[in-house]
């Protein structure tokens, strides 16, 4: 999935308690950006393993919850939001493709790894490939709360971040034949 579709879903994930608590929207925010994102920054190590955590990641996100509940503060609320939002990005990998960048003449089934296994788990395709029109169909569905929730900044950045998601998946074949072989 795009990272786009991470980001969104993590804001989808804490738009509600936003909305009640309002005084927490902007660590909400900015946790659930940042934790979608973050995952991926392994790909400067090996990609969807280093900083992917499926299982243990749901301990974290369990704990930093507990933790922002029993002492809200803008930190540990942010953290929370963090954590949850990196976890469900691992989590969900393993619904989408594995981590080729053509899935047309690439495809790998090694989708994420599971560091309490101690395995891979397996592409399961319901998202055929980053980029695909599902893809972005299911980040514009996730980007809905965001966009309703939240006001200012937070809706500029998510109204602005499906620009270069829509053009990714307008593009994504034509990007994929011009990224040459020793890039990916
Ligand atoms: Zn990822």
């Amino acid at each position: 999935m795009m990272a786009t579709t991470h980001v969104f879903a993590g804001l989808a994930i804490v738009a509600p308690l936003a909305h009640v608590a309002p005084e927490f929207a902007v660590p909400l925010a900015a946790g659930a950006i940042a934790g979608g994102l973050f995952p991926d920054f392994d790909l400067a190590f090996e990609h969807r393993r280093t900083l992917h955590f499926p299982v243990y990641g749901s301990v974290l996100a369990v704990l930093a919850t507990i933790g922002a509940v029993l002492v809200p503060s803008s930190p540990t609320v942010g953290f929370a939001a963090f954590a949850v939002a990196a976890w469900l990005h691992a989590a969900s990998d393993a619904l989408g493709n594995g981590p080729e960048f053509d899935p047309w003449t690439d495809a790998r089934e090694n989708a994420v790894y599971n560091h309490f296994a101690g395995r891979w788990m397996q592409a399961r395709r319901y998202v055929r490939y980053d980029g695909a029109p599902e893809d972005f169909a299911l980040g514009l569905a996730l980007a809905v709360p965001a966009l309703v929730v939240f006001d200012g900044r937070v809706r500029v950045v998510v109204a602005a971040a499906l620009v270069p998601a829509f053009a990714y998946t307008l593009f994504r074949r034509q990007v994929a034949d011009l990224v040459p072989a020793w890039l990916e």
